[in-house]
């Protein structure tokens, strides 16, 4: 990154697993263009991931890049008073005096599930080809009509899973959840296949084949299905139900064999979990966020493929693409709630930053590609 860069409106999200960071990042020339009274710059999202045991290296990255100066004012400070920093997730509180000793920045904490919600409707409303299904290997995007979004269901699978209804903009409820989420699929599959990475995990499962250790209806009915109750054969009845009985140990199962079977029970699990509290409570959308799915093929279509299944085709699960930043894309748009006079930026003052991401502005995104810390959004914020 260019240290010239101008950097405002840092926001984290501290998991347990990972940390987020997303930051607004004005084109080179700053311009400022006046409009309607308030000044447009234009810029662009940046975001950045790091593992949060390897929290050094996400403080060094703030510094090099000199991120903790993009911090505000708060309201009723004097000036001399150190700059805060929009933070949600657990870390905001576990990590708050790490942070004001190492980078002398002050965590301004924003709720973890106000924020979640907050990133997906920001997204769904602002940034065009954001949302899509996954089935039968195809992926389509969503037009999300912004008069008919609620209700919707969102499930956000990081190291644990929240499930969360949501009825509109700030009016959610947390009805569900379940501790077997990406940090049971990333513990379990260390301690399974010796890996040391979720990258290694992913690449291992992808030639991995689940059906050489999950329990199959058809390996329990002789080869045939069980139509009357509706289970192929090659449904799984059990996930990892041979290694009962076919007297081998670990070390005689393929690592990648093992990896596929978790990945599998994992999804389907949670995608079943999900149906059930969509049919709860008649919801028929059901989006899901959250590191653990990582745009990766056989994820969303295990989990596409459950909700479909169980739901008979009513429900429908989508998938988004800023799918890891929804609690950091929040507490970023929370920066907009500052009433006037409130913020005032290191380098000017600001009284309010809307955020405006006009379709005009965005870049459309290969249908392919899938997001890496290097991608940004184009977008312009209003300083009132
Ligand atoms: P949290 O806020 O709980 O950290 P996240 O949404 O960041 O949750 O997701 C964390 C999960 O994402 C991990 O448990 C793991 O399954 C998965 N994951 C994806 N990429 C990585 C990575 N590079 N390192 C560790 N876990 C990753």
């Amino acid at each position: 990154m260019d240290s010239t860069q101008k950097i405002s409106h840092l926001a984290l999200d501290i998991g347990g697993t990972l940390i987020k960071l997303v930051y607004f990042s004005a084109n080179g020339d700053y311009s400022e263009e006046s409009r309607n009274g308030c000044s447009v710059v234009h810029g662009k999202l940046c975001f950045a991931k790091f593992e949060t045991r390897k929290i050094d290296d996400c403080l060094e990255f703030i510094r090099f890049n000199i991120l903790h100066h993009s911090g505000v004012q708060h309201p009723n400070g004097a000036a001399h008073d150190k700059l805060y920093v929009k933070a949600t997730g657990g870390g905001a509180f576990k990590f708050a005096d790490l942070f004001k000793e190492k980078l002398g920045i002050l965590f301004d904490k924003e709720d973890e599930m106000h924020s979640l919600v907050g990133g997906v409707n920001f997204l769904l409303k602002t940034v065009p080809r954001e949302a899509f299904t996954y089935l039968d290997g195809q992926k389509e995007f969503v037009e999300i009509d912004h008069n008919d979004l609620y209700p919707y269901l969102l499930v956000n699978i990081g190291s644990g899973v929240s499930m969360i209804k949501v009825d509109g903009d700030g009016k959610y409820e947390r009805i569900s959840g379940t501790s077997l989420g990406g940090g049971t699929f990333l513990g379990l599959g260390k301690l399974l296949t010796k890996c040391k990475s979720f990258d290694e995990l992913l690449e291992l499962s992808h030639h991995g084949n689940n059906r050489v250790i999950d329990m199959l209806v058809g390996d329990i009915y002789g080869g045939t299905d069980y139509s009357k109750i509706g289970l192929s054969s090659t449904a799984i009845a059990s996930s990892f139900g041979k290694a009962i009985s076919d007297g081998k140990e670990l070390e005689d199962y393929q690592p990648e064999d093992v990896a596929r079977s978790l990945l599998r029970m994992i999804s389907n699990n949670i995608g079943q979990i999900a149906y059930l509290n969509a049919l709860r409570f008649g919801l028929k959308r059901i989006f899901f966020g959250g590191f653990f799915i990582r745009g990766l093929e056989y994820t969303m279509d295990t989990i596409s493929v459950a909700v479909h299944f169980w739901s008979r085709g009513e429900a429908k699960a989508m998938f988004l693409r800023h799918e890891g930043f929804l609690g950091a894309l929040g507490a970023f748009t929370s920066y907009n709630n500052q009433s006037h006079n409130d913020i005032k930026s290191h380098q000017h003052t600001v009284q309010r930053a809307i955020l405006n991401c006009s379709g005009d502005n965005l870049r459309h995104i290969p249908v392919t590609s899938n997001l890496d810390d290097s991608e940004t959004i184009e977008c312009s914020i209003n300083l009132v």
